[in-house]
């Protein structure tokens, strides 16, 4: 029986999991969502012993169930290869009484890598498997990091282009070479004169411009998306959870059954519904605690049930996470439903209304009690840091000591003794001056400076993604203004 992908917001916009990542999103708005969950035989005697490679085709050959054997296996070697720098891919580390879950071992140094790495793959994959047989072209705006994680993932990938705008003087000087250095002849990384939501809005409407898009098409080529609400980008999250587990038995640190609980420093909601997924098919996990920093929308909402947007943005040290509408929660939303998409449409508009949804009396308690939530001040991420570093020698990035952050008050508060896998989403390299600051006390003074800074107080290897920046060929230099990104576009086509 194939799996059914169903809008959250249509209950007759019903596609398989091929079609569903070739889509992205839905036409109607919604996400795609799995209507039910595969049954897994998540026998842990021998997933203790599988690789991560393993462990992924196991959860994609279920969730994905339009692919066949041979273009999983395609998809997973071609992705989880040596662009990580470790062959464990996601390993696990006991830091103090808890465990990260190190996801930073591909290319960026960040969480994005895990999904990204594969997600061109199966798009590719899904696209031939629908007889389409154009160039898929990624176009995105970045404020920073998704931009550079979309390239990894796509440079040199056969039958793709990727084109990157990002705004000149936005983001850091690190960020800026990551992307302005990146290989592959199918990249294309363009500076705009402008801020990020000028980039954004002129990719929006590209996307919705049927005269380029007509264009597009006598050239054999269509735009496509990478963004996190595509499926293909969410089911690859789930297979590092139950990989953890594997290893927590295989270390012998528990016994197979034992639940574990797993916290998650949250953003757009695509990680821990992964691990909400994880746990569906199986998996013993106690509570998913939900961590949000200042931007604590989402903590706000597992406390009162209501989505309020209407709350000023704030600028934190964790910047994947400032983000006030989250929109992966839809998902869960729609689960918490009882995958209503009528009533889940009903209260996505009221948030594009009001800015603001009250969740029902009537939901599905056994999964809203699944969640636990809380959030940490700067001071108190800070503070994290460097409690960690003096305890353990461990240096934690910013995302990641905000989820230790909650993760300690949450157990403190609880008594909730469970062994506790915290989701640690970016090196500590990536964000290098404000780990040292935090640790220390004491500025670095610049980026390059804190690394070093950072190499000598954890001793942890400069990964390659930063070791070699500072003397990388810079390869893209183009700077365009605002109103020029179509033209721009279109050169780097070959349309024009
Ligand atoms: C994207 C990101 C997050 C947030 O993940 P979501 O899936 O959006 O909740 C957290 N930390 C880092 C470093 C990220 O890049």
């Amino acid at each position: 029986m194939t799996l059914i992908y169903q809008s959250t917001r249509d209950e007759n916009n019903r596609v398989t999991a091929s079609q569903a990542i070739l889509q992205g999103l839905a036409a109607d708005g919604g996400l795609f969502t799995p209507l039910s969950l595969p049954k897994l035989n998540l026998d842990f005697d021998q997933l203790q012993q599988a690789s991560y490679q393993e462990v992924a085709k196991l959860v994609l050959a279920a969730f994905l169930d339009d692919f066949t054997e041979a273009e999983l296996d395609y998809c997973i070697e071609s992705a989880y290869d040596d662009k990580f720098d470790t062959p464990a891919i996601a390993p696990l580390v006991k830091v103090e009484g808890h465990y990260n879950l190190e996801l930073f071992h591909g290319s960026t140094i960040a969480f994005k890598d895990m999904a990204l790495s594969i997600l061109p793959y199966l798009l590719t994959t899904s696209a031939k498997k629908q007889g389409v047989d154009h160039k898929i072209v990624i176009l995105t705006a970045t404020s920073g990091d998704t931009g550079k994680a979309a390239m990894a993932g796509f440079a040199d990938v056969p039958g793709t282009e990727i084109i990157v705008f990002y705004p000149k003087g936005g983001v850091s000087k690190i960020q800026e070479l990551q992307m302005t250095t990146q290989e592959g002849a199918n990249t294309h990384v363009i500076a705009i004169e402008g801020n990020f939501d000028d980039a954004q809005t002129n990719v929006k409407e590209m996307f919705n411009n049927s005269d380029l898009k007509l264009k597009l098409q006598e050239h054999q080529m269509q735009f496509s998306s990478a963004n996190s609400m595509n499926i293909g980008r969410l089911v690859p999250q789930i297979v590092y959870y139950i990989y953890a587990y594997a290893q927590l038995i295989k270390t012998e640190q528990i016994k197979s059954g034992d639940e574990i609980n797993v916290t998650v420093p949250t953003g757009n909601f695509g990680n821990i519904l992964a691990a909400y997924y994880a746990r569906q098919i199986g998996l013993p996990i106690g509570k998913l605690i939900c961590a949000s920093n200042e931007n604590k929308v989402l903590a706000d909402f597992f406390a009162s049930r209501t989505y309020d947007k209407k709350r000023p943005f704030r600028v934190t040290t964790s910047p994947s996470m400032d983000i006030l509408v989250s929109s992966n929660l839809e998902r869960l939303l729609f689960h918490l439903l009882d995958n209503d998409a009528a009533a889940t449409k009903r209260l996505m508009d009221e948030l594009a209304v009001k800015g603001e949804y009250h969740l029902p009396e009537a939901v599905n308690q056994d999964i809203l009690n699944l969640f636990a939530a809380g959030s940490a001040t700067e001071e108190e991420t800070a503070a994290e840091i460097k409690r960690v570093y003096e305890h353990s020698a461990y240096i934690e990035d910013p995302h990641t000591a905000v989820a230790s952050a909650v993760y300690r008050a949450y157990a403190e508060r609880t008594g909730d003794q469970r062994p506790t896998v915290i989701a640690s989403t970016a090196s500590p390299y990536k964000f290098p001056r404000v780990a040292v600051e935090a640790a220390t006390g004491k500025d670095a003074g610049n980026d390059f400076a804190a690394v070093r800074e950072l190499h000598a107080l954890s001793g942890v290897a400069v990964p390659k993604a930063v070791a070699g920046l500072e003397t990388a060929t810079v390869r893209h230099r183009a700077v365009v203004a605002s109103k020029a990104m179509q033209e721009a576009v279109e050169d780097c086509l070959g349309l024009s």
